[in-house]
């Protein structure tokens, strides 16, 4: 059977999809717990990334190497830096650049040195499918959420984009620095700070991969605030009900 990975960025998170798999076995890898189970009837690892280009990278070389899984998820939050994306939509990634990566001038900004590109391409049809799960669950977002959770949130209609995330090793809270990332990078729509180094790891043993973000903040001054309850008010909702939905369609194979 395919053993799909599931990685997220943070604790509560994590809780969410673990209460999914009652039963699940704990591996001690390297300091990580990783939990082994079912989920919906398929094969599941799911484990804590740790936040951070170098701590996601060898989280997931670790998830490929001793769990063999067949494709990678990575669920987490981040900083919304398109025009139209703002706190409480989901961006779902065609693409991963590391913003924070420059070998200049012996390499174009952003390119990763001997790899000949800067964009890691997410799998098209995961990512197509975690799209369609992301766009269910923000139709009946109210649902998932409960009604206090709603009101006090008090959003509009979220909405579900797709297209390119970026991924360096800080958590961007000033309005300067944001929009100096939205100059460098006009196509961005979030802000993180794991996905592309794990895109790149699953490019170098050609598994699967995408990334699901619950945009927690809009990457500017106000970026800290209530980070704690979003997350678990919301993101950690959205992600477990995001992955069930697609499990749920997803053949067993
Ligand atoms: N308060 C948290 C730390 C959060 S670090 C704790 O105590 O554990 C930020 C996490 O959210 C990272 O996993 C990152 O990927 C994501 N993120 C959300 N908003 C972000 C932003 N504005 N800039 C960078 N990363 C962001």
């Amino acid at each position: 059977m395919a053993v799909i990975g599931i990685m997220s960025a943070l604790h509560e998170e994590l809780a969410a999809v673990l209460a999914e798999m009652p039963g699940e076995q704990r591996v001690t890898v390297a300091g990580r717990d990783f939990w082994v189970g079912q989920w919906q009837g398929h094969a599941v690892v799911a484990v804590l990334s740790r936040i951070g280009k170098v701590a996601a990278a060898t989280t997931a070389t670790l998830m490929l190497e001793r769990f063999g899984v067949d494709a990678l998820v990575f669920t987490g939050v981040a900083g919304g830096l398109g025009p139209g994306v703002r706190v409480g939509d989901v961006v779902v990634a065609s693409g991963l650049v590391q913003h924070d990566m420059d070998a200049s001038p012996l390499f174009p900004r952003h390119e990763v040195p001997l790899y000949g590109r800067a964009i890691f391409e997410t799998d098209a049809a995961l990512s197509t499918q975690l799209a369609e799960a992301a766009h269910e669950v923000l139709q009946e977002a109210d649902r998932h959420l409960g009604p206090d959770t709603w009101a006090r949130w008090a959003w509009g209609s979220p909405q579900m984009h797709r297209g390119l995330i970026v991924s360096g090793d800080r958590f961007v809270s000033t309005a300067t620095e944001s929009q100096a990332l939205r100059e460098a990078l006009p196509d961005a729509l979030a802000v993180e700070m794991e996905g592309a180094a794990v895109a790149q790891v699953c490019c170098d043993y050609g598994v699967p991969f995408t990334a699901v973000r619950t945009i927690s903040d809009r990457a500017d001054d106000a970026a800290h605030t209530d980070f704690n309850r979003f997350i678990s008010e919301v993101a950690s909702p959205y992600s477990r009900a995001i992955l069930a939905h697609w499990l749920a369609k997803r053949l067993t194979a």
